[in-house]
């Protein structure tokens, strides 16, 4: 058989198991993620984002807020950190971080996202005091926090289990967990990026013991360094069997990997293809996840917006600050007006669709095309 026909039967085979709802394995992922026909992948991640969002695609008003950039680890991929004292380094009081969650506030705004490193000195307490000050200050406003590495590292610093932690901050206001630090599962992968940062596995724990209390979260990973495309596939079919187990995932988020500034500055910016193909591809691979989300900042909002072709439907928010990944060289400024966002939406034929951090809609206005 021939290049081309092969490459067809593969397709057809694939296409077979989409259309009938069937899950894909580890070979088809990786067959999707090395294939050159990227259109035909990215028709296949149409068929199962119209099935599963219809017309829609989400956008959310949120703020970001992170509390500090000094950090004990020290990840290869991270121009944030900063070492305790040196030149940059800053550490916000609670004062500050409802100073900074005042900054840009509307009452349109349902989430501040919190995230920061794991500061050598700071108690617990700081961190449950971000929590309830926000929460006392901002009642109506969800408060996603803290990754599955910070809520590891809170554990550990304040002698609680994993369960006590984590219902300690709920108890405080804590509505859901981002996404963050799973970086990439693969072992000898992670150990070269991040040495320092908690196993795959301890991350996946984590998640899991935070649905099973009742925390819903999100689920990212980071590619375009050192990763192989096995790793990116490996990664896909261990959230998708945690998500078998507890349904508690909303969102996945493939987080492009910024060179600048980092420790891996030889490599390059991701390629358009690559944003592209793995928002597609994991789509398609993670049949029990409602939503794919294309981190406009990581990836610009043009690549964003096309997208909404290839398997994502939430292009994530309006977002009045982010320091992480303008740290790393994004390119992508750090705020688009609702307008902008609505009409980025409105202009790939769809519905935009205001939600909240858990998805429910908060306003949706149907396209014309609609
Ligand atoms: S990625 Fe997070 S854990 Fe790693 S060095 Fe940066 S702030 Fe610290």
């Amino acid at each position: 058989m021939g290049y081309n026909n092969r490459l067809m039967a593969d397709f057809d085979q694939i296409g077979r198991k989409v259309e009938g709802g069937e899950r894909l394995s580890f070979e088809d992922g990786l067959f999707l993620m090395e294939t050159t026909d990227l259109l035909s992948v990215g028709r296949l991640a149409d068929v199962i984002r119209r099935r599963k969002n219809g017309n829609r695609a989400h956008y959310i008003i949120n703020n970001h807020i992170n509390h500090t950039n000094v950090c004990v680890n020290k990840c290869r991929f991270c121009a944030f950190q900063r070492e305790k004292g040196a030149e940059g380094s800053y550490t916000m009081e609670i004062a500050d971080v409802l100073d900074e969650a005042g900054k840009g506030y509307n009452p349109l705004v349902s989430e501040f996202h919190v995230v920061g490193g794991l500061h050598p000195d700071l108690p617990y307490s700081y961190y449950r005091g971000i929590i309830s000050a926000l929460h006392s200050a901002y009642p109506r406003v969800h408060l996603q926090a803290f990754t599955a590495v910070e809520i590891d590292y809170f554990s550990r610093i304040s002698g609680m289990s994993l369960r006590e932690t984590l219902a300690d901050l709920k108890d405080a206001g804590l509505g859901s967990l981002p996404g963050g630090g799973a970086e990439v599962f693969a072992e000898k992968t992670r150990k070269r990026i991040c040495p320092d940062k908690i196993s795959g596995e301890r991350w996946l724990e984590v998640m899991e013991t935070a649905h099973n209390a009742g925390l819903r979260s999100n689920a990212t990973m980071l590619y375009g360094h050192i990763e192989s495309a096995e790793d990116r596939v490996d990664h896909l079919v261990r959230l998708r069997s945690l998500q078998d187990r507890t349904g508690g995932f909303m969102a996945f988020i493939p987080l492009a990997f910024h060179p600048l500034n980092t420790d891996l500055d030889d490599r390059c910016f991701t390629s358009g293809q690559l944003d592209i193909r793995m928002l597609a591809v994991s789509r398609l691979m993670l049949d029990n996840f409602d939503h794919i989300k294309a981190f406009w900042i990581m990836i610009s909002p043009a690549v964003s917006q096309l997208s909404l072709f290839f398997g994502a439907d939430d292009i994530d928010g309006t977002v009045v600050e982010e320091k992480i990944t303008n740290a790393a060289g994004a390119q992508s400024g750090k705020s688009l007006s609702i307008s902008q966002l609505e009409e980025m939406i409105r202009e790939a034929g769809m519905e935009p669709v205001r939600r909240d951090t858990l998805y429910n809609v908060l306003r949706s206005e149907p396209s014309a095309a609609a």
